[in-house]
């Protein structure tokens, strides 16, 4: 079933997210949710999504970038910013561990901000620690893209939008994103916050 994504002011968006057991995790409701966040993704489409947005106080996420999605971004950003595919991803109560002290700093948005985009300066490598959807415990490195949408999907779990860590004076609407932004290195990025008093 496709969920109403909540927009920000909605106060589940800023609560904290309680840890799923392995009970209510085997449950047909949190089953039936997780398959609910898989479809509401890929309707969108976006590339992660945790329960929060859609009105569950909940630690879950789930994140997917397909190739389909690439098509319109030169390679020349898909390359520079490390983005590539990422299959299926379904995290119960994620940790998230920073492993680089570098990072790059590119426009992001979020479904529950919706129509807008912001950079945002993430780590370059994370590492995921967390459980399946059955319950068993895993872990996941990642860098780059893939690194920068588990650090915006984890984030929801703590209450927090983009928008508490964005540079705030590069906040803009998807249509300008779309015209102007969207095929740029982070080269060009830098060139543009420097030129943003007050940022
Ligand atoms: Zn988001």
């Amino acid at each position: 079933m496709i969920l109403k994504t909540r927009q920000v002011g909605d106060p589940v968006l800023r609560m904290q997210a309680a840890p799923v057991s392995i009970e209510r995790l085997q449950s047909k409701e949190t089953q039936a949710l997780i398959d609910s966040m898989i479809e509401t993704l890929r309707d969108h489409p976006g590339v992660g999504l945790a329960a929060p947005q859609v009105g569950e106080s909940l630690q879950i996420i789930v994140v997917e970038d397909l190739a389909k999605y690439h098509k319109k971004i030169p390679k020349k950003v898909l390359d520079e910013q490390e983005r590539g595919q990422v299959k299926l991803e379904v995290i119960i109560n994620p940790k998230l561990e920073t492993l680089s002290k570098s990072t790059h700093s590119y426009f992001e948005g979020c479904l529950s901000v919706s129509g807008y985009r912001a950079i945002v300066t993430r780590a370059d490598k994370v590492k995921v620690t967390g459980l399946d959807r059955k319950g068993r415990p895993f872990s996941i490195t990642a860098t780059g893209w893939h690194a920068r949408i588990l650090q915006h999907e984890i984030e929801h779990m703590q209450g927090k939008l983009y928008v508490d860590c964005m540079n705030t004076r590069s906040f803009i609407s998807e249509k300008s994103y779309v015209n102007e932004w969207a095929d740029k290195l982070a080269t060009d990025l830098e060139t543009f916050t420097s030129k943003l008093v007050g940022s």
